[in-house]
C-alpha cells in the first residue's frame, strides 16, 4: 500500500471508498442512537499522544473514523434530530463541498479566481428572485450578496457598518452608540455589538407572541436620544431562535428611518422558507432594510458553512471594510468593473462556498426546495395541532415555520421531566428551553432525513411518556 501523500491513483481509490463510507453512514443513521453516549475525554483517550512521525495508510484513518469519530458524535443528520434548528446537508451539498476542496482556490479578489466571485454573485442574485427579497439587493443593482461563514458574522458585519455610518453622521463615539433588538433576538446581536465596541445594547421586551414590543422600542429610542446617546442599529428577527417569533419588519423599518438607524433583518433560520411565496408576508416591509441574513446551512439542504448576507446598498459596506495594502493592488480592481469579496467581510481569504449552493440549487430545483420546506411546515403544524388538541399539552407560541414550542399542562416539573424522558429514549433529540422563567420543549422539524413517519413516532413517544 502506497504512503505517498501526493499519489493521485491512491486518491482516486480512497476517494471512492470515502464516498461509500459516507453513504453507509447516512443510510445506517436510524439504527444508531441520535447521540452517542460519550463522557468528557472519551474521544481523546483513544487518540495517540503525538502526531504520526511517518505516513500512515488511509485504511487506518478510515478504520479510526468508525472506531473513534462516529462513536463520539451527536448525529445531526439523524432522522430523529429535532433539536436546535436543522443543520441540513444533502448529497449535492456534500459533492459541492468536495469539488470546492478539490479546486482549492482562494477567491478574495475577482482576479484570484474569477469564477469563484462571479458564481457567488450570480447564485445570490438568483436567490433574490427565488426568495422574493427586493430586486435592488442584486449585485446588478445597488446592493449585493456575499456568503459568510455564519449569521453571526453577517450580523457582526452589519453592526460594524452601522457604527461607521453613525460615526460619519454624528461624530458620536461607539461607546455612545446603541444597538436595539428584542429580548428574544439571537445572542449574536449582543456578541456582535460587543465585538464592534457598542457602548449599549437594549434588549426590548416582547409581546404575548414573543415579537418585539414596538411601544417599548420607540420609548427606549426616545429615552436614549434624550440621554445624549446615538441610536445606530436595530435588528428585526424573522423567526427567533427561541420560538420562531416574527418581529414586525415594516414598523421597525419606520422607526429605523425616523432615527437614521441601520436596519438589519436576522432571518437566519426562517429565510429559507421565503423560497415559498406563502411565507413572505412574514417579512413584509423589507424595502426599508439595509441588510439581511439567512443561513442556507440551516434549512436549505446545504451543509455548514453557508450564510447569505445581503445589503441594499453595497457602498457603505465596501467603504467600511476596504483596506488596500500594496500587495493587494490589482488591475481588475482598479477598473472598478469587478467585485472583490475581501471588502465584503472580515476575513481576507475565502473559499469557494458558492459551489455547493449552486450544486444544491441545481440538484433540487426551486420546486424541490419548496416541497422540502412545505413538508417540514406541514409536519410541524400537524404536530402542533395534535398537541393543542390534547389537554395534557399547551402550545406556547405560533408555529409559522417548522418549530413547535409546547409545555406540559401539569407545570414546570412535568415539562422538564417529559423533555428528559424524550431525550433519554435515544431515538429522538429535542431541545428543552425556557421562556419567561418557565421551561418548554422545542421540537424543530426539518432535519435532512426526517420524514412524516419519524414525526409520528415522536408524537407517539410524547403521548406515551406524558
Ligand atoms: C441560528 C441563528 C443565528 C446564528 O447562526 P450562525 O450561523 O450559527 O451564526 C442567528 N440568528 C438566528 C435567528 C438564528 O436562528
Amino acid at each position: 500500500m502506497t504512503t505517498d501523500p501526493f499519489d493521485l491513483d491512491a486518491f482516486r481509490r480512497d476517494g471512492h471508498q470515502l464516498i461509500e463510507w459516507i453513504a453507509d453512514y447516512l443510510e445506517g443513521l436510524e439504527s444508531r442512537p441520535v447521540r452517542e453516549p460519550v463522557e468528557p475525554g472519551d474521544v481523546r483517550a483513544k487518540l495517540p499522544s503525538a502526531a504520526p512521525e511517518h505516513p500512515e495508510p488511509f485504511a487506518d484513518t478510515m478504520a479510526d473514523l468508525d472506531e473513534i469519530v462516529v462513536p463520539g458524535l451527536a448525529h445531526w443528520q439523524h432522522p430523529g434530530w429535532f433539536a436546535y434548528f436543522p443543520a441540513m446537508s444533502s448529497p449535492a451539498a456534500i459533492l459541492g463541498e468536495l469539488a470546492s476542496a478539490g479546486l482549492g482556490v482562494q477567491g478574495m479578489l475577482w482576479s484570484t479566481s474569477p469564477a469563484a466571485t462571479e458564481m457567488e454573485s450570480h447564485v445570490l442574485d438568483w436567490l433574490v428572485d427565488l426568495t422574493g427579497v427586493p430586486q435592488s439587493w442584486k449585485t446588478t443593482g445597488e446592493g449585493g450578496g456575499v456568503l459568510q461563514m455564519s449569521a453571526s458574522d453577517s450580523t457582526h458585519t452589519a453592526l460594524v457598518i452601522a457604527r461607521e455610518q453613525a460615526r460619519q453622521r454624528s461624530s458620536a463615539s461607539a461607546e455612545n452608540m446603541v444597538a436595539y433588538a428584542s429580548s428574544q433576538a439571537h445572542s449574536s446581536v449582543e456578541k456582535g455589538a460587543r465585538v464592534a465596541g457598542y457602548g449599549h445594547v437594549r434588549l426590548i421586551p416582547v409581546d404575548s407572541e414573543f415579537a418585539i414590543d414596538l411601544g417599548q422600542l420607540r420609548s427606549a429610542v426616545t429615552d436614549d436620544i434624550a440621554a445624549g446617546l446615538t441610536p445606530a442599529f436595530v435588528c428585526a428577527a424573522v423567526g427567533t431562535t427561541g420560538t420562531t417569533a416574527v418581529d414586525p419588519v415594516r414598523d421597525i423599518g419606520e422607526i429605523a428611518d425616523r432615527h437614521d438607524m441601520w436596519f438589519h433583518v436576522d432571518a437566519a433560520y426562517a429565510g429559507a422558507a421565503m423560497i415559498c411565496p406563502e411565507f413572505r408576508h412574514h417579512q413584509d416591509g423589507l424595502e426599508s432594510a439595509d441588510s439581511y441574513t439567512f443561513n442556507a446551512h440551516k434549512w436549505m439542504a446545504t451543509n455548514f458553512d453557508c450564510s447569505i448576507f445581503w445589503v441594499a446598498d453595497r457602498r457603505p459596506l465596501i467603504e467600511t471594510l476596504s483596506i488596500l495594502p500594496p500587495y493587494l493592488r490589482d488591475a481588475a480592481t482598479e477598473t472598478g468593473a469587478v467585485i472583490d469579496y475581501r471588502d465584503w467581510h472580515v476575513p481576507l481569504g475565502r473559499r469557494f462556498r458558492a459551489l455547493k449552493l449552486w450544486f444544491v440549487l441545481r440538484s433540487f430545483g426551486a420546486e424541490g426546495l419548496r416541497d422540502m420546506i412545505r413538508n417540514s411546515v406541514d409536519q410541524a403544524q400537524n404536530l402542533a395541532a395534535w398537541l393543542a388538541g390534547d389537554p395534557r399539552f399547551e402550545v406556547i407560541a405560533p408555529t409559522p415555520f417548522g418549530l413547535v414550542s409546547f409545555r406540559h399542562t401539569d407545570g414546570d416539573t412535568a415539562t422538564t421531566n417529559l423533555a428528559e424522558a424524550i431525550n433519554s429514549d435515544g431515538s429522538f433529540y429535542i431541545t428543552p428551553s425556557e421562556i419567561d422563567g418557565s421551561p418548554f420543549i422545542r421540537v424543530s422539524i426539518g432535519s435532512t432525513w426526517t420524514r412524516q413517519h419519524h414525526v409520528d413516532q415522536l408524537r407517539d413517544l410524547i403521548s406515551r411518556l406524558a
